[in-house]
């Protein structure tokens, strides 16, 4: 069973026709199981029903007739129940029912299994047999319901397929269907889409159109004669230190070179109006399900081979592309990773929104798309990517949705969201020299995160106090090797020139987690729990020095830099560092600067910190907490994972103790407290820190004229009533609301993301929210 299980299931991922995928599976459970009939259902929104898609044993002339309503008959007890049920005689079942089309009556055994993806119960996949003793066993029941788990997934990417170009799974119009994803900045935007991919991975490929065939195939050409060179010569170097057999592998490459085999099949693909890229990744992907199908496992291993050569001559093809694409004047940044280089390749003015299939809301590539104010949708696992290239895209940046082919209806509801969002920060914009303070006095300083020069502009005209963060690995991952002291002293003066006199709180590099340097890759099974921040940079002290030495020089006049160590899990760990810092600051010193030693703190963002943070608190200057880490360790949920998104909750209570005691502990042993974590920068979390105690908040730009009016708005007897009735719940979402209810009630509600109701809206992918 397990074979005819694998190869069926390779089957069915080479085919792109949601029909044929249909028909195989009815065909070949079958065969597979021995029995009589084997039908798939699917469920069709517009008619509330099921509808009988395809089948091998009962009549065909049914397929597409037969609608059977989720309270009838047993493929609607199926639907409804969500669960398989076996029967060794359905005539006897009271929700037995005659369908005259099928000609089912013959029929005694059932074994019935719905179809879901992400909850959702997208059809029932039914087995049948005339001999009323027969009862489906257990292995045949596991193995349907194993089928039915791979054809949920290949249903699921078919109607995404179709929703993106309009079309329903019935083949009707589809408009306004929503994919859900993860909420990763706030904000609305329409525009189109452009899909980026990284170089050479055949799988992130898009689909698009060419222009000039006889061009196209031209490239191609270009590009196989270049892998056969390659190929050759290779192949002539090698050959003194191969035996016959392995020299055997380059004739294997040459003859899937050959113009009638693998080239061949790329061309018509072409001709058909493919681009060279696309048409090249389709053929690949089913040369490759080809060999993996077979029994022999040396030609399975081939499979490997052809994936080489289509990553080679992608490759040559890419060699020949224009370097960028081009981008239309409202681009909406589409990839299956977005990383902070490609934002970077989006011309100035152009980028209106983002949108990635990898990563959740507290991943880095979302704190930076906050920064920046671009509206982002995360985690949107189950979109076909390749689809929304050159589309019209709406991102809802507020629910983590996206929608492709919006109808004018859609389109103006979404434009006046745009509009008042224009009107509410036009509102802020007046508060920028005014203090931030409640209504009854309690001055709390507003201090900005910052990575790119831009943060430090839009900052100043936000009306920032200072930098709470500077991410040092932000300029550190749009460059392609470590920057110098030079490069990094001249990127460190900026963001301490532009704030001077006041502080400007530089982390020490936090690379590692979700954050990598293409020229240190660091590959791990379990990267946050894994070699991240201060742990790497202890590891490599010639890295940690030479960006203190950097950042110390870029202080020179100024002495406003204060310098925080992330990760921080031990206080051996503070020694070390503080011992390097020393060292530094007395290395510069010899080199002639007059400076005064910077003051160095640390973040909690471990657990294990939050215990100990009076015995780290007493060795440093300053403590900040970041609760975005602090947040996923607590709960033990993947900042970056779109499939636990929904359990990272900001107002849990722990994570709300965990905050309290922090700022009580660092206050007892007389040390500052900040949090620098994405909470500070959401109205209500910024209520709940005021009240705990914090001295500061630091949170990107974009958020900070709406927390200096949310904190404007309020006095300290609200915001200690809240905190007080909050630490008395024992729910994150009981909490939210309490938290949401009383921004309303103190007219600040405003800042709370908008409702969006009756705009006739269909999800296609179970919100994770
Ligand atoms: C945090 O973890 O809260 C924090 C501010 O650091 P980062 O988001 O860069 O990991
Ligand atoms: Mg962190």
């Amino acid at each position: 069973m397990l074979s005819t299980l694998r190869s069926i299931v390779q089957e069915l991922n080479g085919i792109n026709n949601l029909q044929d995928a249909l028909d195989t599976i009815a065909a070949r459970v079958q065969t597979a199981m021995h029995t009589e009939v084997c039908s798939v259902y699917l469920y069709d929104d517009k008619s509330g029903c099921y509808v009988l898609k395809a089948t091998e044993g009962l009549y065909k002339s049914a397929v597409g007739q037969v609608r059977i309503a989720p309270s009838e008959g047993l493929v609607g007890l199926v639907g409804t129940r969500e669960e398989p049920i076996n029967l060794e005689d359905a005539q006897k079942h009271p929700r037995n029912r005659y369908f005259p089309e099928t000609g089912e009556e013959r029929f005694g055994s059932f074994l019935g299994v719905p179809i879901i993806h992400h909850r959702r119960v997208l059809g029932v996949i039914v087995v049948q047999e005339t001999q009323n003793s027969r009862r489906f066993d257990e292995g045949e029941e596991a193995f349907l319901v194993t089928i039915s788990a791979q054809l949920a997934g290949v249903i699921a990417h078919s109607e995404a397929t179709g929703a993106i170009g309009g079309i329903s799974i019935s083949g009707d119009q589809a408009r306004d269907v929503a994919f859900s994803g993860v909420a990763g900045a706030q904000g609305v935007a329409i525009g189109t889409g452009v899909v980026v991919f990284p170089p050479a991975d055949l799988d992130s490929v898009p689909d698009k159109r060419c222009e000039d065939v006889d061009a196209e195939i031209e490239r191609f050409r270009a590009a196989v004669s270049a892998v056969r060179d390659d190929v050759e010569q290779v192949g002539e170097r090698l050959a003194p230190q191969l035996r016959p057999e392995e020299q055997a592998l380059f004739e294997v490459y040459l003859r899937m070179l050959h113009d009638h085999a693998l080239p061949g099949e790329v061309e018509n693909r072409i001709r058909e109006g493919l681009w060279a890229p696309g048409s090249l990744k389709a053929v690949v992907n089913q040369y490759v399900r080809h060999f993996e199908m077979m029994g022999d496992h040396y030609l399975r291993e081939r499979a490997v081979d052809i994936r080489d050569l289509g990553r080679r001559l992608l490759s040559h093809l890419q060699e020949g592309e224009s370097e960028t694409p081009e981008y239309p004047e409202r681009t909406i940044l589409v990839s299956d990773e977005l990383t902070p280089a490609m934002l970077g390749e989006v011309p100035q003015g152009q980028l209106a929104g983002l949108v990635s299939v990898r990563g959740s809301g507290n991943s880095h590539v979302a704190i930076l798309a906050r920064a920046m104010g671009v509206p982002t949708v995360m985690g949107l696992v189950d979109i076909p990517v390749a689809q929304l290239d050159g589309r019209e895209l709406i991102v809802d940046g507020y629910e983590g949705q996206i929608f492709a082919s919006p109808s004018t209806e859609l389109k103006a509801f979404f434009e006046s969201i745009i509009e008042e969002e224009q009107e509410l920060v036009k509102g802020l914009e007046e508060l920028r020299d005014k203090p931030c303070e409640t209504l009854d006095g309690h001055r709390i300083p507003l201090f900005v995160n910052t990575g790119l020069i831009t943060d430090v502009v839009r900052s100043l005209s936000h009306g920032a106090e200072g930098i709470g963060l500077y991410r040092t690995e932000v300029p550190f991952m749009i460059n392609e090797r470590f920057p110098s002291e030079q490069e990094q002293k001249a990127y460190y003066r900026e963001q301490l020139e532009a704030f001077a006199p006041a502080e400007v709180t530089m982390r020490t590099l936090d690379i590692g987690g979700d954050k990598a340097l293409t020229y240190f890759p660091i590959v791990e099974e379990n990267p946050f729990l894994g070699w991240r921040g201060i742990r790497v940079t202890l590891d490599h002290p010639e890295v940690f020095l030479v960006q203190i030495r950097a950042m110390i020089k870029a202080s020179e006049g100024l002495d406003n830099l204060r310098i925080m160590l992330p990760m921080i899990s031990n206080v051996s760990e503070i020694e070390e560092a503080q011992h390097l810092i020393y060292r530094a600051w007395h290395e510069v010193r010899d080199e002639g600067y007059q400076l005064a030693m910077p003051q160095v703190g640390v973040m909690i963002e471990i657990p294990a910190a939050v215990y100990q943070v009076r015995e780290i608190a007493a060795r440093v200057d300053f403590v900040s907490v970041g609760s975005n880490d602090l947040t996923q360790y607590l709960l033990a949920v993947d900042r970056n994972n779109p499939r636990v998104a929904s359990l990272y909750h900001s107002y849990h209570p722990a994570v709300l103790q965990a905050l309290c005691q922090v700022a009580q502990d660092c206050h007892d042993v007389g040390k500052p407290v900040s949090i620098c974590g994405e909470l500070a920068g959401d109205p209500g979390g910024a209520i709940l820190l005021l009240a705990m105690g914090y001295d500061a908040l630091s949170m990107n730009a974009s958020n900070l004229p709406r927390i200096k009016s949310v904190i404007r708005g309020i006095d300290m007897d609200m915001a200690r009533g809240l905190l007080a009735e909050v630490l008395t719940l024992d729910s994150p979402h009981v909490i939210r609301s309490c938290v949401e209810l009383a921004l309303r009630k103190a007219g600040i509600g405003r800042f709370i993301r908008p409702e969006r109701s009756g705009s006739g809206v269909r999800e296609l992918a179970a919100s994770r929210e």
